[in-house]
């Protein structure tokens, strides 16, 4: 553990025991005073190593934690104990390092501060998280990683303060984990707070001008500048570290300020993943273990994430973030005097109930309207009458990865009845009827027949190619992508208006006087 201060240790020139050994052991620390106050006058330098070794045994074990948890994470059976494993992973972690942390010999300083901090944190955070809407989970997620950002921003400014006033220069390698960790940490808070303001409804505009990107490039390149000359010049500038901050900062506005509205998601999972970097410097900054491997895994999770997004939707993640397309409705509507076929509820209900096989692709829509309660009362009732029913998940159905796996298990669909695209698809021409409920651009067939279409190759469920297609919306507008939908235009589709949830009743409702 000697190793675990490394940085400091060398960086502060002092050795970490040095006038520890005087000092009664009952002011170390909390708990390690009582459990260890027999041993401390014969021996504490031990009793130090031993809390060391302690310490860094507890790191890896939060370590593996964040690992198993993710993995736990990947599935939606077992994603709630995945967040548990990795939270508990993330606590016992935090209550170690404050029982168990000595720098120098001294013992962690501020608990009543940091428990505070951490109480207010815990608070915010749980109210939040119970009160926000699925539907605005994205921008919750952009708010929360902004913060981690924002934290390694400021840790990093607190070491070059600290390091300012010992007077003692940063080695090149310390005040290059520093900028870097500013930099990243900065760029991802900045960059979050403006996803989220987008999000959220309050920013609605997406400021773009031609030659942005060599004005934006230019803007990264001055922070960039700035902390080369940080770790050049060895000293502890607070004044020039505060400017490379603010450039940073405002990097990440000019970043995000341009991108539209569906493109969001998969640029907060690309500022997730530079938090995690940003925090996987501080952990090399302090030689911490546990810091190192959550920054890590937050890091290579979210860039996974980012390409996974960017594959779903038939683009590179440069194209989605740097060719500012993914704004909402920005289309021309292309439909022309194209007819289509508007229904009933009552001739919903029939086509359903007769069906002997029927796949339903949720979208967008049904979280909106949260119709999933709705769905799978309906599901149930045709599967009553004896009709097949499945779900068709396509990845980047709704607003974030995941969606519609989460949406239909908090109504209790069972996951057998959940299946990807790919293994519905060859299935299509067989199944009587597909009810698309608040769905658009996964569906759109344009995706697959007209390269002029901005979906052009993005892969897709080929609802078109079933026998007979419901869609169940409020009007024709679009779907994020702010393309017009051949789908609905098509002699085997019926269009049912409406909210999602309302019709889904009420179809249900006249199933049952069937
Ligand atoms: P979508 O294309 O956005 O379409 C959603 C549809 O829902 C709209 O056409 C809307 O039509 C309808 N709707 C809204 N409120 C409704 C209500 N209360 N009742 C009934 N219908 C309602 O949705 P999607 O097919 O799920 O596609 C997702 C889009 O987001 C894709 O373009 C995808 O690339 C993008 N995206 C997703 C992710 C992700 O991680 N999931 C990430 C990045 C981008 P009306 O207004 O006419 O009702």
């Amino acid at each position: 553990m000697a190793e675990t201060n490394g940085l400091l240790n060398r960086r502060s020139g002092t050795n970490r025991y040095r006038g520890f050994e005087s000092r009664p052991l009952r002011s170390i620390s909390l708990w390690s005073g009582a459990v260890f106050s027999a041993p401390v006058f014969c021996c504490p330098l031990s009793v130090v190593m031993i809390q060391d070794s302690l310490l860094a045994l507890v790191y890896v074990g939060a370590s593996v934690s964040f690992i198993i948890g993710l993995k736990l994470l990947s599935h939606p059976r077992t994603a709630r104990r995945g967040n548990a494993v990795a939270a508990a992973g993330m606590l016992v972690a935090i209550v170690a390092t404050m029982l168990l942390h000595t720098a120098d010999g001294k013992p962690l300083g501020n608990i009543a501060l940091i428990l505070a901090a951490m109480a207010v944190g815990t608070v915010a955070g749980w109210i939040s998280a119970r009160r926000v809407p699925m539907t605005a989970m994205p921008q919750m997620v952009s708010l929360f990683n902004g913060m981690g950002g924002g934290c390694a921003a400021a840790i990093a400014l607190l070491e070059t303060v600290h390091a300012a006033e010992g007077g003692s220069p940063l080695t090149p390698a310390a005040s290059s984990m520093i900028v870097a960790s500013a930099i990243i940490g900065s760029v991802s808070l900045s960059g979050s707070l403006i996803a989220f303001a987008k999000l959220q409804g309050l920013i609605e505009r997406s400021v773009r001008f031609r030659g942005q990107n060599i004005v934006n490039s230019a803007v990264l390149l001055l922070a960039i500048v700035l902390g080369s000359t940080i770790v050049a010049r060895g000293q502890s500038d607070t004044a020039l570290f505060s400017g490379m901050i603010a450039t940073a900062l405002f990097y990440g506005v000019a970043f995000v300020m341009p991108i539209g509205g569906a493109d969001m998601p998969v640029v907060i999972s690309f500022l997730n993943s530079c938090t995690g970097v940003a925090a996987a410097f501080g952990g090399l900054f302090y030689g911490n273990h546990v810091m190192l491997t959550g920054g890590i895994v937050v890091g290579a999770a979210g860039m996974l994430l980012t390409l996974l997004m960017a594959r779903a939707m038939n683009r590179s993640v440069l194209n989605v973030l740097f060719s500012h397309f993914g704004e909402t409705a920005i289309a021309a509507d292309t439909s022309g005097q194209r007819s289509m076929r508007s229904i009933t509820p009552d001739d919903a209900a029939v086509m359903l109930r007769y069906a002997r096989d029927v796949v339903i692709v949720p979208g967008y829509g049904l979280a909106v309207a949260q119709g999933q309660h709705a769905l799978v009362k309906l599901s149930t009732e045709l599967e009553r009458s004896g009709v097949r029913v499945r779900y068709a998940i396509h990845p980047v159905a709704g607003r974030m990865p995941g969606h519609m796996n989460v949406l239909l298990a908090e109504a209790n669909v069972p996951y057998e009845q959940l299946v990807e695209m790919e293994q519905i698809n060859p299935d299509m021409p067989q199944v009587d009827v597909v009810l698309v409920v608040g769905a658009n651009d996964v569906v759109n067939p344009a995706a697959r027949t007209d390269p002029s279409s901005p979906l052009w190759g993005m892969p897709i469920i080929d609802a078109d190619r079933a026998r007979n297609v419901i869609v169940i919306k409020r009007s024709m507008n679009p779907g994020y992508a702010g393309v017009d939908n051949a789908l609905f235009y098509l002699p085997n589709t019926s269009m049912l208006f409406g909210d999602a949830k309302a019709m889904l009743e009420t179809v249900l409702d006249r199933i049952k006087h069937l």
